[in-house]
């Protein structure tokens, strides 16, 4: 192979990023335009002209799915694959340091991974141990608490002293929360930052190492980069390293999250010698259409840096616009939508993607797809490593491999229900903070000593000791697949579910389980061959770091034929043919805790602006007049102004095309249009043809109507706008 692979198939200001001089580079450029690609020809040029070697490349990216892929992409470039480039998220990057220097990060060898549902679970339990009210303190805020802290690398004691009250307790329970941890040997997502950065930041010449191996560091998605992250890349690039970075101001959707955001892109061009800028203008993901109402919706944002998007790509479709009258009229107009993809253009469903702004909108879209036996998946929410069954079974492994973990205690200690109740938890609890010990050897001791809890819990308790060491027993004799098939089996969870729940859901839930058993044994192949990735850790750890780092992963692959529903935050860096933005309505998209403050607003526009560029050849945008939303009443709802900034030229507002659309669109008239209609009336519709009017509901500008179309089957339409003539 030669040089020029690394150069084929991109334009001009492409090549020129790709083939710049040894030096900082900054690719500054719009959505589908190449970025990702560029970066890994990079680091195929930067191999094949022998300025590096694999050996001296750091890139990171913002999901695991994306460094998956684009190490795959690089190797295809290459000679031969190699081992010794490094290429993930920060979070696997900084795993991977301190699995290596555990030591000099004050981390025992053992340490776990701490998801963000079990981060919560402890939260919780300091809030509770402190005798705080979590209704005060609520757990969600002060997990974003401690976790923003983290991410602007301060820890306890760099805090500033407390203005009042409330942060006083904030701080105390960061400072109990973070003890709990360092106890127990467990490190949330945000720590694996922290401490990876504190390593660079403390032990000099350690630092200096790493700077004489990572010559050249890539970073995708740069725009996105906090505070924290770019600490550490600052200190790792030193003075003589060199970075090429990646990003679109119009794309940084983590502000919410301490993103240092574009800024980071000013303080990169600012604080590293000599930097070179590159524009990407020409896009090649999205049709025209699509792209000229991305560039009109972001323009209404005032702080950007300002780019131009073009793309040489016919026109294509026009955005389709649905204003339902329901979530459920929604969720029927896409799946009726995907379904004639499928049928009638032959587009796979795996090429669509439902976005959303929040994760509960899902659930309605779900049952009308379940019902319509179009198959899905969802990407982000709940994934498979975050269900409970799967992080059931998984304390009880990480239990038996490693008794001093306390979540995994707490969680698996009662379920199934053996006898040990809140109350005795509680006084282990007690007993093993007052003595500093486990609260496994507390365990063992008030079973050795008959002390502490009543005697039948006593006896449930050294049953359940027992059960785990014949678990950890299990480990040690068998392939780690068997053996999680084993302790599956003897932990008496599918029984515990059976019981708990019964039929579907209990079935879904040893389902799960079995593929539980089949990830092990993917897992165990897969280790063998990348071994050489993984530093130290060995197959057991790497399988229990693999699945708490995936639970934090907004994504997944995509192997069967399914629509995929996600957020639109988990969309980022994506493309799918065809692209459904639901719930576009003004407090649900922009949403409404970003409605006060201008540059929240700004971001939910960016967020909005990322999903509308996911789509290559059609973009759908849908609405609802009314939605329920949080176990609330369904209310009305108004679209979202971000519909409104998109030129209506572009846009074809369909289904139900001459009836809910335009007059909801221009703020629904409230003209009173009472019904000259009456069940078993026979009704014509300018679209749907003739019918028999089936039911009538609501009053005024909402009343509706059902009606059986001879051949388009049921339909319920607003009135006012449905234009039925009485025949
Ligand atoms: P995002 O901002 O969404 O992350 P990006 O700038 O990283 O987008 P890519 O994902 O690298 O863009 O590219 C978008 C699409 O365009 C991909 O399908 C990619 O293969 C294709 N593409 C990029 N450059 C070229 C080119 N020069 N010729 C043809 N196709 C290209
Ligand atoms: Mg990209």
């Amino acid at each position: 192979m030669d040089v020029s692979v690394a150069l084929e198939g991109l334009n001009k200001a492409q090549r020129e990023a790709v083939a710049a001089a040894p030096g900082n580079i900054l690719v500054l450029a719009g959505a589908g335009s190449g970025k990702t690609r560029a970066l890994t020809r990079r680091i195929a040029w930067l191999i094949h002209t022998g300025q590096a070697e694999p050996y001296d490349i750091l890139a990171v990216t913002f999901t695991n799915k994306a460094a998956t892929e684009m190490r795959n992409r690089v190797e295809t470039l290459l000679p031969q694959p190699s081992s010794d480039m490094w290429i993930g998220t920060f979070h696997r990057i900084a795993h991977r340091l301190l699995q290596v220097h555990w030591q000099e990060a004050g981390l025992p060898q053992s340490f776990q991974i701490l998801d963000r549902g079990d981060q919560l679970r402890v939260v919780k339990r300091v809030v509770l141990d402190l005798e705080l009210d979590p209704e005060q303190y609520l757990p969600k805020e002060v997990q974003g608490f401690i976790n923003t802290r983290k991410n602007r690398g301060l820890r306890p004691q760099d805090l500033d002293p407390p203005e009042y009250p409330m942060q006083q307790q904030l701080i105390k329970i960061y400072q109990a929360y973070q003890q709990t941890c360092d106890r127990a040997g467990l490190v949330d997502f945000d720590e694996l930052l922290l401490r990876a950065y504190e390593l660079f930041r403390d032990k000099d010449s350690l630092l200096a190492r790493y700077q004489q191996r990572f010559r050249h560091l890539l970073v995708d998605e740069f725009q996105d980069t906090n505070d924290l992250q770019y600490a550490w890349l600052r200190r790792l690039a030193g003075q003589d390293n060199y970075m090429f970075a990646v990003g679109d101001d119009d794309q940084s959707i983590y502000g919410f999250r301490g993103t240092g955001g574009p800024g980071n892109m000013a303080r990169f061009k600012k604080e590293f010698p000599k930097v070179t800028e590159c524009r990407l203008e020409q896009n090649y993901r999205s049709t025209a259409n699509i792209l000229k109402a991305a560039n009109a919706l972001i323009a209404n944002n005032n702080s950007r840096l300002g780019k131009d998007l073009w793309t040489e790509g016919e026109a294509g479709a026009k955005l389709e616009l649905c204003a339902a009258y329901n979530e459920y009229e929604e969720a029927r107009f896409v799946v009726e939508r995907l379904r004639d993809a499928k049928m009638r253009d032959g587009i796979d469903y795996r090429n669509n993607a439902i976005l959303y702004r929040v994760n509960a909108l899902s659930r309605v879209l779900e049952e009308a797809l379940n019902q319509a036996e179009v198959p899905y998946r969802v990407v982000g929410g709940l994934r498979f490593y975050e269900r409970m069954e799967i992080k059931d079974a998984l304390a009880y492994v990480r239990l038996a491999a490693l008794p001093h973990d306390f979540v995994a205690f707490e969680r698996i200690v009662n379920t199934p229900v053996r006898g040990i109740g809140s109350r005795s938890v509680e006084e282990l609890r007690n007993q093993a903070r007052a003595s500093g010990a486990s609260l496994w050897q507390t365990s063992q001791e008030a079973v050795a000593q008959s002390t502490l809890l009543p005697r039948r819990a006593l006896s449930a308790l050294e049953g359940f000791l027992d059960l785990l060491q014949n678990m950890a027993q299990t480990l040690r004799d068998n392939p780690l697949d068997e053996a999680v098939d084993l302790i599956i089996q003897d932990s008496g969870l599918q029984k515990h579910y059976e019981k708990e729940e019964g039929g579907e859901k209990a079935q879904i839930r040893a389902e799960n389980l079995e593929e539980l058993v089949q990830a092990a044994a993917d897992f165990e192949v897969w280790f063998e061959t990348n071994k050489e990735y993984l530093g130290e850790l060995d197959l057991l750890s790497a399988f229990l770091s693999h699945a708490a780092l995936e639970a934090g992963d907004p994504e997944a692959d995509a192997v069967d034929d399914q629509v995929q529903l996600m957020t639109l935050h988990a969309a980022k860096g994506l493309e799918f043919q065809q692209v459904y933005m639901v719930g576009m309505e003004e407090r649900m998209f922009p949403h409404w805790r970003s409605l006060d403050k201008a540059e929240e607003l700004e971001e939910e526009r960016r967020l909005c602006y990322v999903g509308m560029t996911r789509a290559m050849s059609k973009l759908t945008l849908s609405c609802a007049q009314r939605r329920r939303l949080y176990n609330a009443e369904s209310a009305p709802m108004l679209p979202s102004r971000f519909l409104k900034e998109i030129p209506t030229q572009l846009i074809e507002s369909d289904e139900p095309k001459d009836a809910v659309a335009p007059g909801f669109l221009s703020a629904a008239s409230d003209a009173d249009s009472s019904a000259p209609f009456h069940p078993k009336q026979r009704v014509r519709h300018a679209k749907f043809g003739v019918g028999t009017v089936l039911n009538l509901e609501g009053q005024g500008s909402h009343a509706r109507v059902q009606v059986i179309f001879d051949t388009v089957g049921a339909k319920w339409l607003v009135l006012a706008y449905a234009n039925l003539k009485a025949l």
